[in-house]
């Protein structure tokens, strides 16, 4: 059977995007719902796939249907290639089935040669266009197909320009051009030894080799490698009759969302360039201007767009991201896809959709990325500080960020492993400095608008950016940029506001996040339907505080040692560790008392109603210690200084720090073999639990506080600490004439305490998963040297498909977790579980908690609105199953 590897528009539809790609299928798509469509054809990717397998070479079968689409083509068009009166021009464009805007390479205006653009400039009565047309396609066919460096044909612009003292392209007559484009094919004829192609056919084949050359281009591999895409795919070519936006003032191009993808409202919104072609909106050479512009211009248009956006959208129920260009005031399509959004506006799109009856609930619910809520948890500037305004450009993605100014892609991602925060400072971006947005917090460029390479890409990934601010003028070659009559300096500080396009000079305090009511109606649809309980990981009143106002159900994860490590604390925290005997140990510990118990207050009066759950410290107690080189430093000054008392103190402190350093303090003296080896300090915990929480309950407060015992592998040290922490707990009691009930649970985070779990149950009421470190110990991974050192080579090289650290390995330590859950539930069968840590936020691994019967997951403040949706999702996913 004979293999189609060409669909003309009318062939294809939405759903065909592997075979089309999604520019293709969409094309075809609106073709058949009779929208102003330039008619055109689309090659698949499997041509793409074929074209590689057979060592870049296009096979005769795909040109013969290359050939009959052309004929059909010239048929409905009424235009012909190479005619010298009416010639066909055509476009010939990129496109996969995953989405990689602006990666690959499109050609404009083929079918122009020395003849036919005499046609065209007779056909138009403008030489002027047609001339400048076969210009640009000159340059482009050059760049793209036969690899000439673009600076060339930029140089020889400037310097007719120059000649001419010429400001703007535009400027340009008939003669410049025909004198340029002398140049341009005189430059093609030394830098490739051949005549710049005459045959439009010949223009064609090598066009559409180059398209699938551009899949595996530089740019395109490294966005593909950023966001996890195969490198298998290949990319569709669609072939489609120009239709021009630069015929003059009635004419142009531009870019509409079908709502703002910015604030998410639900009105028109778009770019505009008048008399321009496709490149020039995208590329953000011209800074285009608002849609008004078209409104005034060509009203009818304007209008069709309105309507066609709408009825786009109905079509494909969420927001468009429609390409289109006006031809002499009448409008064509040229693209269509599902828009990239602000993470805000993402949650508008959905539950104003809702609200329209456009879409349900659980397609809201299934519509954010959860991953996404962080970026809209984003830091903006304190409201009651006043800053100066260096400059103000273009509000592209919101947020703020505060960081140094980097010029270069390249530095930008060396400063990375320096931990400095950056600003990435760019005139424009393009494709090729993907990697420096990737490593800046922000992002601010002089140039370019808000559908801009840069405003795109800083809207996906999540990062404030401003764009347009054309107040600076940055100096690449002295690494500078001027202000306002300012020079700052690569390495200076500023803070960019992206959601109101501000610049300041250094930093500028930050406030954090709130959520918006949309959030809020979404995350209460999330409630309703999630199985999980999601509780909140946190150390203080002020985290409490925060949690409770992301939602937490409680607290999963009170971590006791950072109330150990506030700066008026450790030198008490010191006396305790430094006792020579229990009694100096209990007389640092009764000073200590109090402190904690104040925390606890605080904490459980936050999460009033509530679970709080406790864990008893947990690492290493050097860790509230100086260390060694700098104290041994400190005793030589002492010394030379001669003061003899200090240095005496200090030597006795160095004995101490080296007496408690670890080789591997991860798997070190900490959790509960502390406890075990230093009863009293558990002991001081316990009570100041048990003490807060009677308190509270004596004014009317309850909580439910629980004791959590870390970092246990055999039944005996759960034993001995539970028989510790009961006793403690019923002299409590008694001091106080009342009780409540506190349950005492484990830490499991050691694989053998999973095998175990059978006998670890006897005395557990309750078990949380410390996916950290279960990870660490089952890996043998320590994750600051795994994540510093061979990490990121192994996620590179595929040795393992993701950081187990980030998303939970189901198959290794997932397996530990279930044969945990298994034995423990064999015995107790309402054994409540909890999985606590990053995990415990990332929607694949919570879906895996859900499935394997774990009843709540604990996170940090933050994370609390992304574990909501992650656990609705899990839950509408199994529902779906069923
Ligand atoms: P990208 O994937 O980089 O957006 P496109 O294939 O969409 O590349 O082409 C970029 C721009 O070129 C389009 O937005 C459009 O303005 C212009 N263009 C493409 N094809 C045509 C055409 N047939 N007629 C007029 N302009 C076109
Ligand atoms: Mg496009
Ligand atoms: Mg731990």
């Amino acid at each position: 059977m004979n293999r189609k590897y060409v669909y003309l528009f009318s062939e294809g539809n939405a759903s065909m995007n592997h075979l089309l790609g999604r520019k293709g299928a969409n094309l075809a798509e609106m073709f058949s719902l009779g929208l102003p469509v330039p008619p055109g054809f689309t090659i698949t990717t499997d041509a793409c796939r074929r074209y590689y397998k057979e060592g870049k070479k296009i096979h005769p079968k795909v040109e013969k249907q290359i050939d009959d689409a052309l004929i059909y083509l010239e048929k409905v068009t009424g235009k012909e290639f190479s005619h010298p009166k009416n010639p066909l021009l055509v476009s010939v464009r990129s496109g996969s089935s995953v989405s990689m805007p602006g990666m690959m390479d499109t050609i404009l205006n083929l079918g122009l040669n020395d003849k036919t653009v005499q046609g065209l400039a007779e056909q138009t009565e403008n030489p002027r266009f047609a001339l400048d047309s076969y210009r640009r396609f000159i340059q482009m066919f050059s760049d793209v197909v036969l690899g000439i460096d673009l600076y060339l044909f930029e140089q020889e612009l400037d310097q007719l320009k120059e000649k001419e003292k010429i400001k703007r392209d535009s400027e340009l007559t008939a003669d410049h051009l025909t004198d340029l484009i002398r140049q341009y094919k005189k430059i093609v004829r030394q830098e490739v030894k051949d005549e710049f192609p005459q045959d439009p056919k010949v223009q064609l084949i090598l066009a559409i080799g180059a398209v699938f050359d551009s899949w595996n281009n530089q740019r395109s591999m490294i966005y593909r490698k950023i966001h996890n895409l195969p490198d298998d795919l290949g990319t569709a070519v669609t072939v489609q009759m120009m239709v021009f936006g630069n015929l003059g003032d009635s004419s142009g191009t531009g870019v509409a969302f079908s709502r703002n993808p910015l604030s998410g409202e639900n009105q028109l919104f778009g770019e505009y360039l008048v008399n321009a072609q496709g490149e020039d909106v995208v590329a953000g050479t011209r800074t285009p201007e608002s849609l008004c512009i078209l409104k005034e211009s060509s009203p009818k248009a304007y209008d069709k767009l309105t309507e066609v956006a709408k009825t786009l959208e109905n079509h494909y129920r969420d927001v468009q991201d429609i390409e289109f260009t006006i031809e002499n005031g009448r409008l064509f399509l040229l693209q269509t896809r599902v828009a990239k959004r602000s993470a805000v506006a993402g949650i508008k799109f959905a539950v104003d959709m809702v609200n329209e009856g456009l879409i349900s609930k659980k397609e809201a619910l299934m519509r954010i990325d959860p991953s996404n809520l962080s970026t809209l948890l984003h830091q903006t500037i304190d409201p009651e500080v006043k800053a100066d305004v260096l400059a103000t450009g273009l509000p592209a993605s919101p947020g703020a960020a505060t960081g140094i100014i980097i010029f270069d892609p390249e530095e930008a991602e060396r400063m990375l492993w320096t931990g400095q925060d950056v600003i990435l400072v760019r005139s424009e971006t393009s494709a090729d400095d993907i990697h420096g947005m990737v490593a800046s917090v922000g992002i601010l460029t002089s140039r370019g608008g808000m559908t801009s390479h840069a405003a795109v890409v800083a809207r996906d990934l999540g990062k404030p950016c401003i764009v347009g601010c054309d107040e600076i003028t940055i100096n690449l070659s002295q690494k500078e940029l001027y202000i306002q009559g300012k020079t700052l300096r690569e390495g200076d500080l500023i803070t960019i506001c992206g959601s109101s396009g501000k610049v300041f000079l250094g930093s500028v305090p930050l406030v954090p996040p709130q959520l918006t009511p949309e959030c809020h109606t979404l995350l209460s649809w999330a409630n309703e339907v999630k199985k999980l309980a999601v509780l909140g990981s946190v150390n203080t009143p002020e985290e409490a505080k925060t949690a409770k106002l992301f939602g937490a159900e409680g607290v999963g994860l009170c971590r006791t040692e950072h109330m150990f490590m506030d700066p008026a604390r450790v030198p008490i925290v010191r006396e305790m560790i430094l006792a020579q005997n229990k009694w100096e140990r209990k007389k640092a510990l009764d000073k200590l008392i109090p402190m904690q118990k104040k925390d606890f207050l605080g904490i459980f009066q936050a999460m009033e109603g509530c679970t709080v759950t406790i864990r008893l410290i947990d690492p290493p107690l050097h860790e509230f210690l100086p260390n060694a080189e700098t104290l041994t430093m400190e005793i030589e000054r002492a010394k030379m200084a001669k003061n003899y008392q200090e240095m005496e103190e200090k030597e006795e402190l160095l004995k101490k720090v080296k007496g408690l350093h670890e080789l591997n303090p991860a798997f070190g003296h900490r959790g509960c073999r502390i406890g075990i080896t230093y009863p009293e300090i558990y002991d001081m915990q316990t009570r100041a639990i048990a003490e807060a929480a009677l308190e509270l309950k004596k004014e009317g407060i309850i909580v439910y506080p629980e004791i959590i015992v870390p970092l246990v592998s055999h039944i005996n040290e759960l034993k001995t600490v539970r028989e510790q922490v009961e006793e403690v707990l019923s002299h409590v009691f008694l001091e106080y004439g009342d009780r409540i009930d506190i349950p005492i649970g484990t830490f499991i985070e050691l694989p053998r305490a999973c095998m175990t779990s059978h006998q670890i149950v006897e005395y557990s009421d309750f078990y949380t998963f410390g996916g950290n470190d279960l990870t660490q110990a089952t890996f043998g991974f320590s994750r600051d040297d795994a994540e510093g050192k061979y990490l990121a080579y192994y996620l590179d090289y595929k040795i393992l498909p993701e950081n187990p650290f980030v998303v939970l390995d189901q198959e290794g330590v997932g397996e530990l977790i279930r044969t945990a859950i298994e034995k423990g539930r064999a015995r107790k069968p309402q054994l409540k579980i909890g999985a606590c840590g990053e995990h415990s936020s990332e929607k694949k691994s919570v879906l895996f908690f859900q499935n394997i019967g774990v009843n709540f997951i604990s996170c940090r403040p933050y994370r609390i609105p992304i574990a909501r949706l992650a656990a609705a999702q899990a839950a509408l996913a199994a529902a779906e199953k069923d």
